[in-house]
């Protein structure tokens, strides 16, 4: 135990913290403040924001993540107590860092693939729905960030979806003249939109299946949408394309038919990134003559690295983008269940938590 702790971090006092029991079910528990150890931060939750990833993990499970567990990964928040040896923050500060950071010396970390650390969710931040969360010291070290005063703290929690962007964003060609398709009307989606503008993507569109969200979609930056409950999507994005097809396709949405439809959509010697991660053993067919005579380049794209974190909070910091839009509802942590209705019925984007 840190000598530096104090106040709620001071043993034995206690926390509201919502567990994922399994699949379905969510419970709102107590659990005693955490005490920083070594290196480690513990924070007051001051916002969280409901994420696609966890809906589809209370609702189907996730292939990374254990359950049971606390639940909850997109925050900011205030340090409440530092662990011993902590240089970079101090009680008071406004804090924000991801769930994860690499360990640095595995084979991946040693080929500079950080993203896909072998140890990446061993030790996690988790429990942003929920009073007081810990942040382990290698995420301390590695991804987290004191709050400038001018950025609120629902900017501020867009870190590590961001950050997933900004390395999808680095796996594809977005600059010039290009038309890059963005496949699903989400908030990834809608972050990925203003990411490719930013990068200088000449003509960008999106495919969705929400009226409404395509309107977002256009606001922040979408030359073309599609609603695909109305349209041939192929034709429509052909008819964009003096009918070749889209040159970069980014499928945003993480389900077999809709990787199934992201390549359809690329044209010869395009490039399909497969954003959306689907359910555990999934699978797609694919079209080899169009692989093959079409020479498609079809590639995943997955998590971040300590360099995207730092360019997503760079991008959060700079007020270029967009992201309190993507926020549409704001409730108590105790309504957090019927947060996730409200998003699995589409009626919501991003929801955020207030303990
Ligand atoms: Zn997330
Ligand atoms: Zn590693």
């Amino acid at each position: 135990m840190s000598e530096r702790a104090e106040g709620a971090a001071a043993s034995g006092a206690t926390m509201r913290v919502y567990h994922l029991i399994r699949p379905g079910e969510l419970r709102l528990e107590t659990a005693e403040v955490p005490v920083p150890a070594d290196g480690e931060v513990l924070a007051r939750v001051a916002v969280a924001l409901t994420c696609g990833t966890d809906l589809k993990t209370l609702e189907r499970g996730h292939a990374r993540l254990k359950v049971p567990g606390r639940f909850g990964h997109e925050w900011a928040g205030r340090v409440e107590a530092v662990g011993a040896g902590v240089l970079s923050f101090q009680a008071g500060d406004r804090i924000v860092a991801t769930p994860t950071a690499p360990c640095g010396d595995c084979a991946y970390c040693l080929r500079g693939a950080e993203n896909l650390c072998l140890h990446l969710f061993e030790h996690m931040a988790l429990g942003a729905y929920g009073e007081y969360i810990l942040v382990p010291r290698h995420i301390v070290n590695r991804n987290a960030f004191r709050i400038p005063d001018d950025v609120p703290d629902v900017r501020a929690a867009f870190l590590e979806p961001l950050a997933c962007v900004v390395h999808g964003a680095d796996l594809v060609r977005l600059a010039g003249d290009r038309t890059v398709v963005f496949v699903g009307d989400g908030p990834v989606a809608l972050m990925f939109v203003q990411v490719a503008r930013l990068r200088g993507a000449d003509r960008v569109g999106v495919v969705g299946r929400h009226a409404q969200r395509l309107e977002v979609a256009r606001d922040l930056g979408a030359d073309l949408v599609i609603d695909g409950r109305e349209n041939d999507v192929r034709e429509a994005v052909a008819a964009l394309t003096d009918g070749l097809g889209a040159d970069t396709v980014v499928e945003c949405v993480g389900r077999s038919e809709v990787w199934e439809q992201a390549v359809a959509l690329a044209r010869r010697g395009g490039e399909v990134l497969f954003f959306g991660g689907c359910e555990t053993g999934s699978a797609v067919r694919l079209d080899t003559d169009r692989v093959h005579y079409d020479e498609l380049t079809l590639r995943g794209g997955f998590h971040y690295t300590p360099d995207s974190v730092r360019r997503a909070w760079e991008l959060i910091c700079s007020g270029a983008l967009k992201l309190e839009p993507l926020v549409s509802d704001r409730v108590r942590l105790d309504e957090l269940p019927g947060a996730f209705e409200r998003m699995r019925r589409l009626e919501a984007l991003k929801v955020a938590i207030v303990p």
